[in-house]
């Protein structure tokens, strides 16, 4: 990865107004946004969940091989230090493994730090809980079988535009993550976490980014799993900023995709553990990565351009694990309606 330039570097501070008024087209467009936020604006459900199971006990055996294969690797990060300062660079991280819920989280979120590692000669492996297959607010013209074939090929085309050529797919119905046999789910990470040794780990955070009841699931089974196998792997959770935030205030209203009360998040830059600022080159090819998702992107981009949205996301910020206060959650948790 290239440094930043200093264009991009301030464009994102800029605030982005809306084009007025808001008209019930421009509504209509918003419900097409993410797969999962789409439901939303049809029936939408909020409900206070706070994570109160407790964390689950390390499998002794893959946590020997895990520490037997770690022992006789070299880390690319051992002289790196972390986490004094934020990093700025993928090539960075190491070796990356990416867990996220459904097809697009990947993109939006870390889209920009997989093209650059992979860029950097770094290996980066994907893994999607669920294709996203009710992701729609017209399920008669997408039901979920055939969203759901679409959506996967939607995936392997962003990744091959990123660079990612290892993916997993966990094959969950979209929607019902929390009720998954969560130890199950959570061995199955394990075992990908022990065969793929990363260096960094990067998923959502307790809160899920916007709120999602799949996406804040990922990050108690995907912390679970790091906990139990990997436990000094750099675990990164995926976070917006107060520049973010500030950037979106003028879009939050018609653009409803922080589900949640208490989000997004205003992450103070002081507390980054890696803080990339996407250069053109990698922009462009985030972006590409975003359109090869269509069912979900193609309504975004034809309502607000794609000028915006790459201002939006032009950003990917992450906070370690470590430094996440296990205190009150002041956010809540988005559900799919039944
Ligand atoms: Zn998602």
């Amino acid at each position: 990865m290239t440094a930043p330039s200093a264009a991009s570097a301030t464009a994102v501070a800029v605030p982005i107004p809306l084009p007025a008024p808001v008209t019930r087209q421009t509504l209509l467009f918003n419900a097409l946004m993410f797969s999962e936020y789409r439901r939303a604006l049809v029936v939408r459900r909020r409900q206070v969940v706070r994570r109160t199971r407790p964390e689950r006990a390390v499998p002794s055996v893959l946590a020997v091989r895990s520490a037997d294969r770690r022992a006789n690797e070299e880390s690319a990060m051992s002289l790196i230090p972390f986490p004094h300062r934020p990093v700025t660079d993928a090539a960075h991280l190491g070796t990356v493994l990416g867990v996220w819920a459904h097809p697009d989280d990947e993109a939006f979120l870390s889209g920009g730090l997989m093209a650059a590692a992979r860029d950097a000669g770094r290996r980066v492996v994907c893994v999607t809980a669920t294709l996203g297959e009710r992701g729609t607010t017209d399920p008669r013209r997408w039901p979920p079988d055939r969203l759901g074939r679409v959506r996967r090929h939607e995936l392997d085309a962003s990744l091959a535009a990123l660079g990612v050529e290892e993916h997993h797919l966990l094959g969950i119905t979209d929607g019902t993550c929390a009720t998954q046999p969560r130890d199950a789910v959570v061995d199955r990470l394990a075992g990908i976490i022990d065969a793929v040794a990363p260096d960094t780990i990067v998923t959502f955070g307790p809160d899920g980014l916007t709120g999602h009841e799949d996406h804040q699931t990922v990050s108690a089974w995907t912390t679970a799993a790091c906990s139990a196998v990997a436990p000094d792997t750099r675990l990164l959770y995926a976070t917006t900023t107060e520049e973010f935030v500030e950037g979106w205030e003028p879009a939050r209203e018609a653009f409803d995709v922080f589900l949640a009360d208490g989000l997004p998040l205003r992450t103070p830059e002081s507390e980054l553990a890696v803080h990339l600022r996407l250069d053109s080159t990698v922009l462009d090819r985030k972006v590409v990565a975003l359109r090869a998702q269509a069912t979900q992107m193609a309504g975004l981009i034809a309502a607000v351009g794609e000028d915006r949205v790459r201002q939006w996301w032009s950003t990917e910020a992450f906070v370690s694990a470590d430094s996440t206060s296990t205190g009150a959650r002041p956010w809540g948790t988005w559900r799919v309606a039944a």
